[in-house]
């Protein structure tokens, strides 16, 4: 089971009987404040708990969908590149597309394999 801070809560309901009863100077009091305080505490606890656990979760499935939409973007990206190189290149001098299996550059005559 997951960790939970929810027993706290049943601390904070006894120290709410313990005051209870020092104000009320009635141990019945204090015994029903103690009791009601720790069951009260206990479920706002747990409820926030479970908030915050949904929170995380749905934020957890946004970041995963992130990284899985780049990783889908890289994927192409890299097919692409890989398409271009078997396509031709293009000179790193002027920018030429330059088709497959030629050496030099039609427009600025440079050689690409240098
Ligand atoms: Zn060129």
């Amino acid at each position: 089971m997951k960790k939970t801070y929810a027993y706290n809560g049943i601390v904070l309901g006894i120290l709410a009987g313990f005051c209870v009863g020092a104000l009320t100077d009635s141990i019945a009091l204090a015994i029903i404040a103690g009791v009601a305080g720790s069951v009260l505490f206990f479920f706002l606890i747990r409820t926030i708990e479970k908030a915050i656990d949904k929170g995380v979760d749905a934020a957890a499935g946004a970041i995963k969908n992130r990284i899985d939409a780049s990783h889908q973007k890289k994927a192409a990206e890299k097919q692409n590149a890989a398409m271009t190189a078997e396509q031709g290149t293009f000179c790193v001098y002027c920018g030429e597309k330059i088709p497959a299996g030629i050496e030099i550059c039609p427009k600025c005559g440079k050689s690409i394999n240098e």
